[in-house]
Order: structure tokens, then C-alpha cells, then sequence
């Protein structure tokens, strides 16, 4: 269809689409009203496999205030025009910046990115949608505020908000970012502004300190959902520690996961080991530093022999265990001990910074667990080229066995489509967030059909054995909310129809709409 638009919203005529970004310009100004291609093209590229006109935006507008977004809200109930929120819409692997379905127009929050407030006694923080990782470890340096960060590993370009109202992970031992977060404002969708928890009550100063406030807790309908737009989000902070222990366990063969996770959790249900820990697959280390092409080029998933080759050369276990201890040197030493005894005992190589030496891929783990930026996780899209990933993410129990089943379940189906097995278990304390990277060549039809039929069947499988994934891509949002049962969908339609009756933030968000 010819129209001046790259795409319209669903049932929205041109002419009345004309009229909504003519009072969009009102509000914003013609300079924050985005319609030309070029403009989009932020906007419009994905990672998925799926063609991008399924995912192609109308616009893109970029408020700067909260009541110029209430202002936008009434035009699209007006005109029935859908706006997709983002903050800093690095959102790769999981949809990027586009929109779950065409025609949206893209509500881009980055202009609103302010750090409101940083309490360096309560170690807390009030931020606005825009304000990314890298903006507030500067903020912090600058000022000399002894607090560390939590980025996760895409870190120094995605936002801090969008991150937490993803439920995203990081690093420290503030890794579940939603666990430390505290109070939010939120407009919905009729222009009314609401703030959780303490923040109802006028002068309150316990906004950010205490997170349950009275009645309901409401803070979690507005994380993976499209119940209403976030515009400020507190979170809590690390006091930078006396000391840092950072430190690797390598285990050589796939079957040691069994024996690494019933080691590891005791450790940190007791929270002797404190920070959420990753157990990276090899091919997980190594994808983020080398090309696949220099090891294999034979079809199919890669062997297992260039595997173990990738492993000699780099010096890396089959799984590679990141974890650190914080306190003071004393606390450190007695935890030292027992995490030490007891990884020797499961068989594990335990190696300290010093004993590892000058290793990239020993650095770039270490700075996470520190809260330090990083940028090298990008390094997995070299590894096969061609710009096609998805994330993959069932959760697990934080079982040997468990773990174990999962890795081989996942490791066979993606086989069956020629991917590697690029995977690593993160986080839990009694769970692990197990985390697949399907990596493909967007450009090789072949490779796309293939990434999808794999990612959809991971989908299948796992829910068949009762696994559920904790997060997912906009093109499999409504099937991942299927497995999830009709209770749970029908509870979130019903919200939905409250809270925005006429579905103008979000549609298909989570697999929900009006
Ligand atoms: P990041 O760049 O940190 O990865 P995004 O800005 O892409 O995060 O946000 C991740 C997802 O969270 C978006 O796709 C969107 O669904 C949702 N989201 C982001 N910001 C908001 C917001 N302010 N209000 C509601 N939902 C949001």
C-alpha cells in the first residue's frame, strides 16, 4: 500500500494518523516527531529471526516530560494510535527498539535522563527512563560516591530502568535488578500519575528505602508488561567493598554442571558466595572473542573435537565458573577457605585473579562482578556474523541434575537445526536463569528458517518437561504467555482492559493485549 508512512497502526486510517502526529508536533515540536526511514532506521532493525515488516514502527516521538507523555496518551486514546515505550531501547536479543507488532509508534523515553537523586548514607538512587548504566558509573566516579553499580552484560549503553522493568541481570551481588529496585512513578494509560509504595504518601522521604508502602504491592504489574509507562525508578546501590576476591573454577567435561551446581548452591543460599554467578559454557567465553569460521567450518552445530580444540588453545574449562567474595580482608579469608575447600573437593581448577594472569576473558568477567562497563559480550555477534541472535531463556532449578537435563536438552534441538550450544547459568540462589544464545546469519535464509523453527521447538520441548523461560523476544511473546497457562492470561487481559481499555500502550507486550 502507498502511503507516506513506512507503516500505520492497526485500523488507523492515514488521514486520521495525519492528524495524530500534527498534535504530536503540537506537544513535542516537529524536531521530536520522527516519520522519514532514515529517521526509524534505529527504530526498525532487529536481531530476530522474522522479516522486520513485522515489526516495523509508525513513528518515533521523544517526550521530555512527564506531562508532555500525559498529552500523548490523550491523543493516542483520541485516534487510537498504540505507543511501544523504550528507555534506551538496546533491548537486543529480546527485540531491540522495535515494536512487538507493526505500526506502533515508538515512545523513545531517552531525552527524560535525569539522575533525580543519589543517597550515598541509604545508598540509593531516583533515575528517569533515559539515564543508562555508563551515565551513572560516570555520576558516581565524578562525585566520589563510594557506591557500585550492577550492569548487565551488554552493559554501558542499555538503561538503567528499562533493564529493571525487563527483570534483566547483572553481575554483583545485586544481580536480580528487580529484587533492588524500590518505588516507581508511573502514568497510565488515562493520564493519571501514580507512585508505589511510599511514594502515595506527600513529603514522604521513604519512597526509596522501603519497598512494600500499603495495601497491594503494584510495582511488579509494570515490570514486563504494558499496564502503564514508567518515568522514574528507584533502585539500591553496593557500598563499594574493603575488598574484591574475584576467581574462576574450570571444569573440563559437559557432565560437570551436575557436580558445579550442587556445589554452588549451598555456597550461595547461605550467601557464602554473595554476587550472582555465571557458569559459562565454553563456547560462551570463547564466542566473545573468536570468529567460529577460524575452527569450523564443517556442517551442522560444531563438533565437539573444535570445542575441546577452543578450550586447549584458550585455556578455558568446558564450564567456567565467575564468582567473587566482598567484605573486609578477614571475611574474606574465612569464606576463601570453605568456597576454596570446596570447589577443590568437587574436582574444579580454582584460580584468583593473580593466578590467571593477563586474561581478557578473566578481565571482562572480573569488571562485571565489580560493576565496572563493558561492552565486550557484543563480541558473540563476530562469532558466527550476520546479526542474527535471540536469547533463549528457560529457568532452572538451582539442581545438578536439573541443570544437566536442560544443557542436553537444548544442546540436542539445536543441534538438530545446525546451532551451537552457546550457554551459560546465572544468578539464582535456589533458581538458575539458564541463558541460550541462538546465533545466526540474518542474511542466510537457510540460517533464519532454521533459528526459528529451533527457537520455537526449545519452546515446545521445554514446556512439555514443565520449564518455563523468564523473558523472551517480541516475535514469541504470545507463545511463550501461553505456556503459562489461561488463568495467568486471562488475569492480564483483565488488567489490561482496566488499567488501558482502549490498548494504546504496548499491544502484544508479554503476549498481552485488550
Ligand atoms: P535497555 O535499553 O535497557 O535494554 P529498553 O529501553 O529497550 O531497555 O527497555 C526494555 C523493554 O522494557 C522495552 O522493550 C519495553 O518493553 C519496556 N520498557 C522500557 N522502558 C519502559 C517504560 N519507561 N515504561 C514501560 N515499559 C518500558
Amino acid at each position: 500500500m502507498d502511503s507516506r508512512y513506512i507503516a500505520l497502526p492497526k485500523g488507523v486510517s492515514e488521514t486520521q494518523f495525519d492528524k495524530a502526529i500534527e498534535e504530536f508536533r503540537t506537544i513535542l515540536g516537529k524536531g521530536n516527531v520522527l516519520v522519514e526511514a532514515e529517521q526509524l532506521a534505529p527504530y526498525t532493525k532487529i536481531m530476530m529471526p522474522v522479516d522486520e515488516s513485522e515489526h516495523t514502527p509508525s513513528a518515533a516521538i521523544t517526550p521530555a516530560s512527564v506531562e508532555q507523555i500525559q498529552a500523548i496518551l490523550a491523543v493516542c486514546t483520541r485516534y487510537k494510535v498504540p505507543v511501544w515505550p523504550i528507555s534506551t531501547g538496546r533491548n537486543l536479543g529480546y527485540g531491540s527498539a522495535a515494536p512487538a507488532t507493526r505500526g506502533q509508534v515508538v515512545l523513545d523515553l531517552k531525552r527524560m535522563n535525569r539522575i533525580i537523586e543519589v543517597d550515598a548514607d541509604l545508598c540509593t538512587a531516583l533515575v528517569e527512563p533515559g539515564v543508562t548504566y555508563r551515565q551513572m558509573h560516570d555520576y558516581l566516579k565524578e562525585n566520589e560516591i563510594p557506591l557500585w553499580l550492577d550492569p548487565p552484560g551488554s552493559s554501558a549503553l542499555a538503561g538503567i530502568l528499562g533493564n529493571a522493568l525487563d527483570r534483566g541481570v547483572g553481575y554483583t551481588p545485586y544481580g536480580d535488578h528487580f529484587l533492588f529496585q524500590c518505588g516507581m512513578e508511573v502514568v497510565l494509560a488515562n493520564g493519571e500519575l501514580l507512585r508505589t509504595g511510599m511514594g502515595s504518601i506527600p513529603n514522604s522521604n521513604t519512597w526509596q528505602v522501603f519497598k512494600w508502602g500499603y495495601g497491594p504491592y503494584l510495582d511488579g504489574l509494570f515490570t514486563q508488561s504494558n499496564f502503564g509507562i514508567v518515568t522514574k525508578l528507584g533502585m539500591w546501590l553496593l557500598p563499594q567493598p574493603p575488598a574484591f576476591k574475584p576467581f574462576v573454577v574450570r571444569f573440563n567435561e559437559e557432565g560437570d554442571i551436575n557436580k558445579i551446581v550442587e556445589t554452588l548452591r549451598p555456597l550461595r543460599i547461605a550467601m557464602v558466595i554473595p554476587n550472582a554467578v555465571v557458569i559459562a559454557g565454553a563456547l560462551w567465553e570463547a564466542g566473545a572473542f573468536l570468529k567460529r569460521s577460524d575452527y569450523y567450518e564443517g556442517p551442522g552445530a560444531i563438533s565437539d573435537a573444535a570445542v575441546r580444540k577452543i578450550m586447549k588453545q584458550h585455556e578455558l574449562g568446558q564450564w567456567n565458573l565467575y564468582a567473587a567474595l566482598y567484605g573486609t580482608p578477614e571475611q574474606i579469608d574465612v569464606n576463601w577457605k570453605i568456597v576454596h575447600g570446596a570447589f577443590t573437593a568437587a574436582g574444579g581448577e580454582v584460580l584468583t585473579e593473580e593466578q590467571v594472569g593477563d586474561s581478557p576473558i578473566f578481565s571482562y568477567r572480573r569488571d562485571l562482578m565489580r560493576g565496572d562497563m563493558n561492552l565486550q559480550e557484543f563480541g558473540l555477534y563476530n562469532w558466527r556474523g550476520g546479526g542474527g541472535s535471540i536469547w533463549f531463556s528457560p529457568v532452572s532449578q538451582s539442581r545438578g541434575s536439573e541443570t544437566h537435563k536442560q544443557m542436553a536438552m537444548a544442546k540436542g534441538i539445536l543441534a538438530e537445526f545446525g546451532l551451537d550450544y552457546v550457554g551459560e547459568f546465572i544468578v539464582g540462589w535456589r533458581d538458575m536463569h539458564h541463558i541460550i544464545d541462538l546465533l545466526y546469519d540474518r542474511s542466510d535464509p537457510e540460517q533464519m528458517k532454521n533459528a526459528y523453527a529451533c527457537y520455537d521447538k526449545l519452546l515446545d520441548v521445554f514446556a512439555k518437561e514443565g520449564y518455563g523461560t523468564y523473558r523472551t523476544n517480541t516475535a514469541f511473546m504470545g507463545k511463550v504467555a501461553q505456556a503459562y497457562g489461561s488463568a495467568q492470561q486471562n488475569i492480564n487481559q483483565r488488567l489490561k482492559q482496566a488499567l488501558d481499555p482502549d490498548g494504546i500502550i504496548a499491544p502484544g507486550k508479554s503476549g498481552i493485549f485488550n
